[in-house]
């Protein structure tokens, strides 16, 4: 099957999901010559059953605000593959949360979950809602409506939903308590829940812990120390605390992060109580990172995104496409080794071709960021086991399967001249093990 023609055929199906046909786009024009060695894919119309969900459900949730006013958002969750294990993939409450996002979202977790080793298919879902000024009560009964609708089509052993952008430890609690009210049993249905109720140790920190582990694998690979290097995060969330945490144990030094308002650039290094911070900036709701400079005086660029900067590693950690090809060209211009997306899908096709072009170290977020996922499915372990490990136990497991991970991607990416093309590394990887999946199951 010519994949190219595959590709065209999804565009005329779905026109306007722009983020999903980018999602598929990406991962067909990897795995094409794989795709041609193994006749058997193409008999079985492996490509054409993996590009489309199984099921996705949409549902009103309806709840009343602060001011007893009636609300009504959008809720959807996308069951996209269970060929390898239980659907699995976070939540995610955004204004900018569409179906076409979700879509990608989803696609992108069902290989992402074949590269943790772990027995995990792809799922995502989410809301519109906006948590930005919301109260904790609003919170809650917004997450108490969603999970009223959700609850009937999740299970531990057939859908596991989790946190994403605007879902952390508060939401996931406020929807564990509905679901468990509802299905009248304690079990592992979400993961990232608080320690008391079945929580992992590291699960908050897993995706920016996972996302350095593979960074620093990288830049060991290619010669180099992350140690004494510069880093530009953006964002200012859970991904990036975990992210900047983990940078500095090593010894990196990380000089911004960023809000939808603009970035800090703080020369002096974000360290110590400076990460705390983040979490405390970020409870507030308000979404804006700037009354980081006035507490520590460090400059705030209003507007910009931290990829102008001189660093030697750039780690985006807050949204997909939020690197483009300018960003890409400046991040070049000022002598970048290594960008490494700890966000879904974080750079621009543009930009992923400009430090391909330019033979710059590029990892992509389904292979970057799988140590959080990775570490639910630890989670989901723990809870079927009954038990629960020490964070030294979860940590050693996640440092693990990035190193598995870091080895997939450089067995299917390495190139004749020995770069690297850890994108494609990534996609063959998760495919074979997805596509050799499906065979072996048969038509269903
Ligand atoms: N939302 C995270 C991701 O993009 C985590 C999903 C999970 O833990 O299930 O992988």
């Amino acid at each position: 099957m010519n994949l190219n023609k595959l590709m065209l055929q999804v565009e005329a199906k779905h026109p306007n999901e722009k983020e999903y046909l980018q999602a598929v786009r990406e991962v067909l024009s990897t795995i094409e010559d794989v795709y041609n060695e193994h006749p058997e894919f193409e008999k079985a119309k492996i490509a054409e059953r993996l590009v489309e969900p199984d099921r996705i459900f949409t549902f009103k949730v309806v709840w009343t605000d602060d001011r007893g006013e009636v609300q009504t958002n959008l809720g959807y969750r996308i069951q996209f593959n269970n060929i390898i294990g239980p659907y699995k993939g976070g939540l995610r409450f955004h204004p900018s949360v569409n179906p076409s996002i979700l879509k990608f979202l989803g696609f992108e977790q069902i290989f992402k979950n074949a590269l943790t080793t772990l027995p995990m298919g792809g799922a995502k879902g989410g809301s519109d809602f906006d948590p930005k000024g919301k109260s904790d009560s609003e919170v809650m009964r917004f997450c108490q409506a969603f999970m009223m609708e959700l609850w009937r089509y999740i299970g531990p052993d057939t859908d596991v939903p989790a946190g994403d952008i605007g879902v952390g430890g508060r939401e996931i609690g406020y929807l564990y308590g509905m679901y468990r009210k509802l299905a009248r049993e304690n079990t592992g249905v979400l993961t990232g829940k608080n320690l008391e109720f079945g929580g992992s140790l590291i699960r908050p920190e897993a995706t920016g812990f996972g996302g350095l582990y593979f960074t620093k694998q990288m830049l060991e690979t290619a010669g180099m120390d992350i140690k004494g290097k510069t880093i530009a995060i953006s964002g200012f969330g859970n991904v990036a605390w975990g992210a900047a945490l983990k940078a500095t144990e090593m010894g990196a030094k990380v000089v911004t992060i960023s809000g939808p308002d603009g970035y800090i650039y703080d020369e002096n290094g974000i360290e110590g109580e400076k990460i705390d911070y983040m979490l405390e900036l970020r409870a507030t709701c308000n979404d804006i990172v700037s009354p980081y400079a006035e507490k520590f005086g460090a400059k705030f660029i209003a507007g910009k995104k931290p990829w102008e900067v001189k660093a030697d590693i750039a780690l985006p950690c807050a949204t997909q496409n939020e690197l483009n090809e300018n960003d890409a060209k400046l991040l070049i211009a000022n002598g970048v080794k290594c960008v490494a997306e700890i966000s879904n899908m974080g750079c621009t096709p543009e930009a992923i071709e400009q430090f391909i072009n330019n033979k710059i170290m590029y990892g992509p977020g389904k292979a970057v960021n799988a140590g959080g996922v990775a570490t639910s499915g630890l989670e989901m372990t723990q809870n079927a086991m009954h038990i629960s490990w020490t964070a030294e136990e979860v940590d050693a497991k996640l440092q693990q399967i990035m190193n598995d991970i870091h080895t997939a991607c450089v067995k299917y990416g390495k190139q004749p001249d020995g770069y690297i093309n850890y994108m494609k590394g990534a996609n063959v990887a998760g495919f074979l093990k997805v596509a050799k999946a499906m065979l072996a199951q048969g038509i269903v």
